[in-house]
């Protein structure tokens, strides 16, 4: 039995001339038991009301929320044993740390000062505060204000963590730390989580899977990978990798693709998957558009419109046929802008698309890979 289940959940406001608003249509998943689930999607997807709704914060229009399989629709924020964390730490700006820590249990539960302070205290211990139990949140830096909310949700020992983009008023570097101690932290306590983001980095670095919403909708869940190589529509394909995908509208010429510029040559593999087409959009992420010697099957000259260097990598943005095209390469690789480049989309690489619909017809070859082990590396066992 599924920890949390979203049954065809739905989501109406009305807004100010009374008229309805979906912020969530529809929408139907399942957690496992300590399980972590990323909601992701731009800004009005409908992402927070749907964590709103786990909560228990905003009542449901239709459909069904239950845990262990005992419906909690109805059902108060408190009674569900849930503990939040949002982007905003709120915590008692009056209180110490330690106070801020325990202040909810003495709310919420019947636990003794002794047992309240003692959670306190082991929470602290977990996210590495310990030496900050008797500062005011105005003597913490954002992160270990962050970790004293984490704290404050931890020490209820609920049964299911909600977060609502606790790390965006991060800066970069603490937020990627913040990321893996989270990450780090609920594999640890095994309590399951929803974890609600817009950064698809965020997304695809800690969650065991991922729900994308786009409009309300459900766009696709897989894991992270699965949202990657195998995405199920243009807006996945658009929405999760940095930089993203590259697209061409093409339409189908018998054997091949076209667009006023280009042309692309189909296997009979790629051919059967557009078939009954007529309107494609091609992709193919930027780490598979290789640069070239020479001219050959399906290879593009691109003018290099600017490099971006990333350190270990460069961004190349090119003019390929009217198109921006993104591409990786080695940090060394020097290029001038205004150069041209023969770039090749090698056809196990590419994704296509049915354009009106943005249904995903086939998507690229996954590469299987093999880790090496310790014999193939010529080293020994310890
Ligand atoms: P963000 O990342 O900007 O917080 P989100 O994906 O979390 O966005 P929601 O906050 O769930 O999106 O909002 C979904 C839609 O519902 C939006 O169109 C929003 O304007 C609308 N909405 C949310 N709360 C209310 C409300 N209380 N009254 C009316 N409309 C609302």
């Amino acid at each position: 039995m599924s920890q949390i289940e979203i049954d065809h959940l739905t989501k109406r406001y009305r807004d100010g001339s009374s008229n309805f608003i979906v912020a969530v249509e529809d929408l139907t998943l399942e957690l496992e038991g300590g399980e972590f689930l990323v909601l992701v999607g731009p800004s009005g997807c409908g992402k927070s009301t749907t964590l709103r709704c786990i909560a228990g914060l905003e009542s449901v229009s239709e459909g069904e929320i239950r845990f262990g399989g005992n419906p909690v629709t109805d059902a108060t924020p408190e009674e569900r044993n849930i503990a939040m964390v949002f982007q905003n730490y709120a915590l008692y700006p009056h209180m110490t740390a330690r106070q801020n820590l325990a202040f909810g249990l003495k709310m919420t539960t019947d636990l003794t000062q002794e047992q309240r302070e003692k959670r306190a205290v082991e929470a602290a211990r977990m996210l590495g505060i310990e030496d900050l139990l008797d500062d005011k949140p105005k003597e913490l830096s954002g992160g270990q204000q962050q970790r004293v909310a984490l704290g404050r949700a931890i020490v209820r020992e609920p049964e299911v963590f909600l977060m609502d983009e606790p790390l965006s008023n991060l800066d970069a570097k603490l937020r990627a730390q913040m990321r893996m101690e989270i990450q780090q932290l609920q594999q640890d306590l095994g309590v399951t989580t929803v974890y609600v983001t817009h950064d698809q980095t965020e997304a695809m670095t800690m969650g065991d899977r991922i729900a994308v919403l786009d409009g309300g909708n459900l766009q696709q869940v897989g894991t992270p990978l699965e949202c990657y190589y195998e995405p199920a529509n243009l807006f996945v394909a658009n929405f999760i990798g940095e930089p993203s995908m590259n697209f061409f509208s093409m339409t189908v010429d018998g054997g091949s693709l076209a667009s006023d510029t280009l042309q692309y040559d189909l296997s009979d593999q790629h051919r059967d998957a557009v078939a009954g087409n007529t309107a494609v959009t091609l992709g193919i992420r930027p780490e598979d558009v290789k640069v070239v010697e020479s001219a050959g099957r399906n290879t593009f000259t691109g003018t290099v419109i600017v490099v971006e260097p990333m350190g270990d990598q460069n961004f190349l943005h090119l003019d390929v046929g009217g198109v921006e095209v993104t591409t990786a390469v080695a940090g060394e690789y020097e290029v001038a802008e205004g150069a041209d480049v023969m770039l090749s989309f090698p056809e196990s690489r590419i994704h296509l698309f049915e354009t009106n619909s943005g249904r995903a017809l086939i998507n690229c070859q996954r590469h299987s890979a093999e880790i090496p082990t310790v014999s193939d590396v010529g080293g020994e066992t310890v």
